[in-house]
């Protein structure tokens, strides 16, 4: 298929706009500019590192479906920040898209920067260990990635990292990729994530190409995969995923997992997925206290010349203490409405622009959850706590089970009393619907991530 940059991004553009509120698409998706197309990677512009950033954590999954749906899985998208670039987009080369071939390195040296070398996916440049600030709340996992760096497949084989959302584990995966690859820069490294694993895997069986899939994966140095919850109920990506672990595993070749929660409490994990998984280390992340949380800011500010002074970072770091995608998050806030209104941030603005944010932020409790959710699908709290099965009551009452589950993560039976003293089975089957619609329906996981960051603390876009 002959295609240019342009026509690409303009078209995966045009069918993931329906599916946005139309506030984000104009804030973050309306500013980025195609740069080019070539060996299947779509690089896109936004108008800085943060945009680039929050696109792609806030967006990509969803963009990355579209040009899935459009493409097929050949296509990748790739952000990047590239100010004033918009002029060479018409411009960009029409390449050949073809099968699932591996990328070839690139000529141009920041493109290959930006996807990284990775035989299979590619490695966030700014993920590296020197931009990870290891503090209590993440030493041990930190510490544990250091030492499967040293020897690779020796120590801890496999590494499952978990903890909350935005705490870091994609960070670390990708920056041990980078150590890996700086140390033997003909290792075979893949990233997936378990979506995108389960992606391949399904377009391997229609195209009949399942030995090439395998192939692929069995012959890696190091394999990460992340965001193995995804895996709930896959049987048939969870098999070949036991395969290539048993052979990665008996060539001792190093693998690292990443999952919101520990293994055995994925729901829907075959067991012997997780005794596997429960091998090695098992370690967590933990959420950041005050002094980390400022010296991940100043570490930021310093690599991407943030003009943000030490007081407004300091308050940055008192009032959000969740994730630090929350962190991130209060930055580009800050950082847009500056550059929209070039008014000078000063500690009293981002004071007044991130309380409102905050005040809806705060993950507070079941009860404020359950309004919250209310109030965004239009139903009422009283609704919720009601016997109706009727599907515009069900369906925002499992949502709301399934953020409490998420956010406060309380036990089961507790959550059934918010709601009419239902029993744990069916927060259980609550919990595990909302995961399976949210797995198989990108515009409804949009949704769920909008109201999950809200109440976590992401304050939200201007
Ligand atoms: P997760 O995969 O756990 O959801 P990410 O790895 O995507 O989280 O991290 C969210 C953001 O926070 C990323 O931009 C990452 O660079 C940043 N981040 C998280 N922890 C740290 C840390 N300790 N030091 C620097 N940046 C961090
Ligand atoms: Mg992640």
């Amino acid at each position: 298929m002959e295609l240019t940059a342009a026509e690409a991004w303009s078209r995966i553009l045009e069918s993931a706009r329906g599916m946005l509120p139309e506030q984000g698409y104009q804030t973050w998706l309306a500013p980025t500019s195609p740069v080019g197309l070539a060996n299947n990677v779509l690089v896109i512009s936004a108008p800085n590192p943060f945009a680039a950033e929050w696109i792609e954590d806030k967006y990509g999954v969803l963009l990355a479906s579209q040009a899935h749906a459009l493409f097929g899985s050949a296509l990748k998208l790739s952000f990047e920040s590239r100010p004033n670039t918009s002029q060479l987009a018409p411009k960009a080369p029409a390449v050949q898209l073809t099968g699932l071939e591996e990328a070839e390195p690139e000529a141009d040296e920041t493109r290959v920067r930006t996807t990284g070398r990775c035989a299979i996916g590619a490695l966030n440049p700014r993920y590296t260990l020197s931009r990870f600030v290891i503090a209590r709340n993440n030493e041990l996992a930190a510490a544990a990635c250091k030492a499967v760096v040293e020897e690779p497949g020796r120590t801890y084989n496999p590494l499952f990292l978990h903890g909350g959302v935005g705490l870091g584990k994609t960070h670390l995966m990708h920056a041990i990729g980078h150590a890996v690859l700086e140390r033997t820069p003909d290792a075979r490294v893949a990233y997936v994530a378990s979506e995108q694993f389960t992606n391949e895997l399904i377009e391997s069986i229609q195209g009949r190409r399942t030995t090439q899939f395998r192939n692929r994966f069995r012959t890696m140095d190091l394999l990460l995969v992340d965001d193995v919850h995804f895996l709930a109920d896959k049987d048939a990506t969870q098999e070949e995923l036991f395969h290539t672990f048993n052979a990665l595993y008996d060539r001792q070749k190093q693998i690292v997992l990443a999952s919101d929660r520990p293994p055995s409490a994925v729901l829907g994990l075959q067991d012997r997925l997780v005794s596997r998984f429960e091998w090695g280390l098992v370690t967590d992340l933990k959420p950041p206290d005050y002094e980390t949380r400022l010296a991940i800011l100043q570490l930021k500010a310093e690599h991407e010349n943030l003009e943000l002074g030490h007081d407004v970072l300091s308050l940055i770091a008192s009032r959000c203490d969740s994730s630090v995608r929350a962190l991130e998050g209060a930055v580009i806030k800050l950082l847009a409405y500056s550059s929209l209104t070039r008014e000078e941030m000063t500690p009293e603005l981002a004071e007044r622009l991130l309380s409102s944010a905050l005040r809806a932020g705060r993950a507070g409790t079941a009860a404020e959850i359950a309004a919250a959710v209310a109030a965004y699908f239009g139903v009422s709290e009283k609704a919720l706590a009601s016997k109706s099965r009727a599907r515009d009551v069900a369906l925002p009452r499992q949502v709301a089970m399934y953020l409490i589950k998420q956010i406060l993560d309380l036990p089961y039976t507790m959550i059934g009393r918010h709601f009419g003293g239902r029993d744990h089975s069916t927060v259980i089957h609550a919990v595990r619907k909302v995961d399976k619609l949210a797995q198989s329906d990108p515009a409804f996981r949009q949704k769920l991530e909008e109201l999950r960051s809200q109440l976590a603390g992401k304050p939200t876009p201007l």
